[in-house]
């Protein structure tokens, strides 16, 4: 497996290249909008999205000439298209699209350094382009301390090391759902919040890819939840916890829950999670073994999104951040890729290790033929998540319990939401058709 990356000036210096972008900058001033004020951006443009270009154009032109090709196109199986792409050089630069069943674009490009690009959708017809600063970041998660996380304190019953052997040798693919919860300041962004989760959920399902995992995320119900973004990462995710009256009510059938937030928290926290404690009842969080997550729905070059769901699937940070040295029983770190300035998803970066790569730990990949591996025997997530997949997929039945969901489409129920009819006029209406955006769930 030889993966290489390539760096932006290479794309950029291309002499003029032969057809248009899919997408047209504008000149508008967007300064004002609420995405275009995170501290990351270098630039944010309203944007205009030849819909039929992305779907029917191989390669792809996006804006700044930066070209680059299809290697997979499919549907999801909940009407999401999906593609990803590399550059036509044929380097492994990443990108991913997403297409609703409503023709809404998301957009994410990773060129490995230094710069990222973005496309959301903010209301219909109303597309924002957002060049990302990939070395801004510093800090954007807290595993909570004092979490037992090593494999040797890990009390398993013997029926579940078993299963977990099984799944960890078996190659059947496997299905893990999320209920997925969201917040009011991440409804009044503007963003397209249907459109954004089913892009973390590809581009978790790429990375799961990436690394030869045979397992798929599937984020189900969507659903308003009236919890606060103040405060701290702990106060943000029991917040969410007391939304409910007991942790079944929380998951509503999915065999794992996630909160996505706009923002980020006290001390520019911005996901959280406890690990292995989904399948352990010996691993509390605060004093329950709760299978719930918190992210926030944006920040590149990150998967965030993805690094939470691997604490929840077994995965921890990488051992210099766990500062074990080499008396680390755990095989479920993160890590940062000896020789490149590359970490994995579950490693924290620094200084040497700036940027994100779209895969887990393992020993079973790396750059220039195998020199340099993206994991080795004990530094190894690939090998925890095979492990836990089979007993996870079984935690919940898949089916949500609530049924929250938009009659009319999303685009529609918003267009209402935005005339105020969620609050007067229309709200029976509104009750039967559009309760998701209206949140009467
Ligand atoms: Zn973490």
């Amino acid at each position: 497996m030889n993966l290489v990356l390539i760096i932006l000036s290479s794309l950029v210096s291309h002499v003029a290249s032969v057809g248009t972008s899919v997408i047209t900058l504008l000149d508008d001033d967007m300064s004002g909008h609420p995405l275009c004020q995170a501290e990351d951006l270098l630039a944010c443009q309203k944007a205009q999205v030849d819909v039929d270009g992305v779907l029917n154009n191989d390669p792809i032109i996006f804006p700044y000439e930066l070209t680059l090709e299809k290697t997979m196109d499919y549907e999801d199986g909940s009407g999401t298209r999906v593609m990803e792409l590399k550059t036509t050089e044929g380097n492994s630069s990443m990108a991913l699209i997403t297409i609703t069943d409503e023709k809404i674009v998301t957009v994410s490009i990773d060129t490995s350094h230094g710069l990222d690009f973005n496309l959301l959708n903010c209301g219909p017809g109303f597309y924002l382009w957002r060049t990302v600063n990939e070395t801004f970041y510093d800090h954007f998660d807290l595993n909570p301390k004092g979490l037992n996380q090593t494999d040797s304190n890990r009390k398993l019953d013997p029926a579940l090391t078993q299963l977990m052997e099984e799944s960890r040798q078996s190659s059947q693919q496997a299905t893990i759902t999320i209920k997925l919860y969201y917040t009011p300041a991440l409804q009044d962004s503007q963003l397209n919040v249907r459109a954004t989760l089913a892009n973390n959920i590809a581009r978790t399902n790429m990375i799961m890819r990436n690394t030869n995992i045979p397992l798929t995320i599937q984020g189900i119900c969507p659903e308003l939840i009236p919890v606060s973004e103040i405060g701290s990462a702990p106060a943000i995710l029991n917040r969410t916890v007391l939304q409910f009256n007991n942790l079944d009510e929380l998951y509503d059938g999915a065999d794992l829950a996630m909160l996505v937030t706009l923002g980020c928290a006290f001390q520019r926290v911005c996901g959280m999670a406890a690990t292995i404690n989904v399948i352990n009842p010996l691993y509390n969080y605060y004093g329950v073994p709760v299978r719930l997550a918190w992210t926030i729905a944006l920040m590149n070059p990150f998967s965030v999104f993805t690094h939470e769901l691997g604490h929840l699937l077994g995965g921890l940070h990488n051992r210099e951040t766990i500062n074990c040295r080499g008396n680390c029983p755990s095989t479920a770190l993160g890590f940062l890729v000896q020789g490149l300035p590359y970490h994995t998803v579950m490693a924290y970066e620094n200084s040497k290790h700036p940027f994100p790569i779209d895969y887990f730990s393992t020993p079973t990949l790396g750059y220039n033929d195998g020199a340099n591996p993206i994991g080795t025997p004990v530094d190894d997530v690939r090998s925890t998540i095979l492990s836990t997949r089979f007993p996870i997929s079984r935690l919940g039945n898949d089916q949500c319990q609530r049924g929250c969901f938009n009659r009319d489409t999303w685009s529609t129920c918003w267009d209402w939401r935005q005339s105020g009819y969620c609050q007067h006029t229309y709200v029976s209406y509104m009750r039967a058709n559009c309760a998701l955006v209206c949140g009467f769930c």
